[in-house]
């Protein structure tokens, strides 16, 4: 053998990273379970579930292939390195660029080589030179410019549809006595049970371990729910946790899908009628746009973004994130167990409902960030620091969005069916059951009044705070439904 191929646990692709050139005659593969990674934080069971069993059946994959593979369990990744080196020698470690910047930096000082990080659309070298000709960072400007550049949805530089952006045909809120696909179920395998019982846990059905399990959860999606996906894709509907969402992040977070396959299957639904041009449109602007988009800005802005905090938010994590039990709040509890239960929600809850409650209560950034990254199972540390710091609680001060996204209830009364079943009033704000998310909506106009007044997108806003008749009622009421969030109490 001539050299170690080091594959970490969410570059499980056979045709990527540095397996796309071994060899099985001289390369000799790793795989690290770390200590570090399974202990030491309250990570979800299901996420480690997914990511363990994927990595095992990918070594599984691996030898049936041919190639000699050690899967270890070691205290760290450095120290199972440290062992297949003993073994074998000190042969050269290569792996494809590590996904974090701390993991690239424990690698590299150990003297792993890298090659080229090719799980993404956008080489992290392409996208500094576009970031680095920008004056603001605005997505949609770099979503435009990639289906240019990877020639989708465009004919002669015009956009299929003639728009390129369907945002409004996709707002709608949820139907009333709609039917929504149901979602695919994973059948488990020794592995996964050997998996579940080291974690503690009985398996779920909800997420797949193998690639061809997620090839399938692509071909459920493309047959059950591309049609549909466009219009309803920033409703929240109770009686549905997947509505018409691909559920494909995870798998393509750890390879064992790409994002040219996903792309392919939605191009050639559009092609032969099957699906429509908004929503054909919006998988694509996440996939080729919002994905490349979050990964090349985590890159660009550096490892210290991590630790902004600009609207000095210093509140602790409110307890109804780690026990929605005793919550009133129906939108709030029913998110917080959705994501107790698989350990995903779709990206509506996750901005508009728990990082707005972060946001608006000022809770401490890292301390939700902490949160999310622990409890999402797609939930990698470079999609996590840019969507969290950035774009949901500001604390960058407006570095990736120009304005915080801050609602009140009536926002979230209008989309998704919650209000309905609540205790609280989603149209009141200053009244014993005001809905909390309208009571502190306007509280956090009105503390952060000042830095927001210098923010022209934010006129509105203040404007109608300045209109309102009931302040100095409604920052008593704040007050108390600060402390009540502070005790668990709401
Ligand atoms: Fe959530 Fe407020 Fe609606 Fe209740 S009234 S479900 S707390 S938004």
């Amino acid at each position: 053998m001539n050299r170690i191929i080091y594959v970490a646990f969410d570059h499980l692709s056979r045709a990527k990273g540095a397996l796309a050139g071994a060899n099985k005659a001289s390369d000799f593969i790793v795989l690290v379970e770390s200590k570090r990674m399974t202990t030491g934080r309250n990570w979800h069971k299901e996420r480690l579930f997914f990511l363990i069993s994927s990595a095992r059946h990918f070594a599984k994959q691996l030898e049936a292939e041919g190639f000699e593979v050690r899967y270890l369990k070691a205290e760290t990744t450095v120290s199972g390195l440290e062992q297949v080196q003993k073994e074998f020698g000190a042969l050269p470690i290569v792996s494809a660029e590590p996904s974090s910047f701390v993991q690239s930096r424990t690698l590299a000082e150990f003297g792993v080589e890298f090659v080229k990080n090719d799980f993404f659309l956008t080489s992290r070298a392409d996208f500094q030179l576009w970031a680095e000709r920008q004056k603001t960072f605005v997505m949609e400007n770099f979503y435009r410019a990639q289906r240019v550049r990877l020639s989708i949805l465009v004919s002669n530089g015009e956009p299929e549809g003639g728009q390129w952006n369907f945002d409004e045909a996709n707002r709608l809120p949820p139907p009333k006595n709609h039917s929504w696909p149901e979602p695919l179920e994973h059948m488990r395998d020794e592995i996964d049970l050997q998996v579940a019982e080291e974690l503690g846990m009985t398996a779920t059905t909800t997420w797949a371990t193998t690639r061809d399990g997620a090839l399938k959860q692509l071909e459920h999606f493309i047959e059950n729910g591309l049609d549909e996906f466009g219009p309803y894709e920033d409703a929240v509907a109770g009686e549905s946790w997947a509505m018409n969402h691909s559920l494909l992040s995870p798998y393509l977070n750890n390879a064992l899908i790409s994002p040219e396959e996903v792309i392919d299957a939605v191009l050639k639904a559009y092609a032969k009628g099957n699906a429509r041009i908004e929503s054909v449109e919006a998988i694509v602007r996440q996939i080729i746009g919002w994905r490349e988009y979050i990964n090349g800005m985590y890159w660009f802005l550096g490892e210290d973004y991590r630790e902004l905090n600009s609207l000095e938010a210093n509140r602790k994590l409110l307890p109804v994130f780690t026990n929605p039990s005793n919550s009133k709040m129906n939108c709030v509890k029913s998110v917080v167990e959705d994501v107790d239960k698989r350990a995903w929600t779709h990206h509506i809850p996750r901005l508009m409902i728990l990082s707005n409650l972060a946001l608006i209560t000022s809770t401490n950034p890292q301390q939700f960030l902490d949160w999310m990254r622990e409890r999402f199972i797609d939930a990698t540390e470079w999609v996590m620091v840019p969507n969290v710091i950035g774009m949901a609680v500001h604390a960058d001060n407006g570095v990736l969005m120009t304005k915080p996204y801050a609602a009140g209830g009536a926002y979230i009364s209008r989309m998704t069916n919650y209000c309905k079943g609540c205790a609280y009033d989603p149209k009141t704000r200053s009244a014993e059951d005001s809905c909390p998310f309208t009571t502190l909506y306007w509280d956090f106009l009105d503390r952060h009044r000042e830095t927001f007044s210098k923010n022209h997108r934010m006129s509105q806003q203040l404007g109608g705070l300045n209109r309102l008749s009931d302040l100095p009622e409604l920052r008593i009421r704040a007050k108390k439904v600060l402390e009540k969030l502070d005790a668990g109490q709401i």
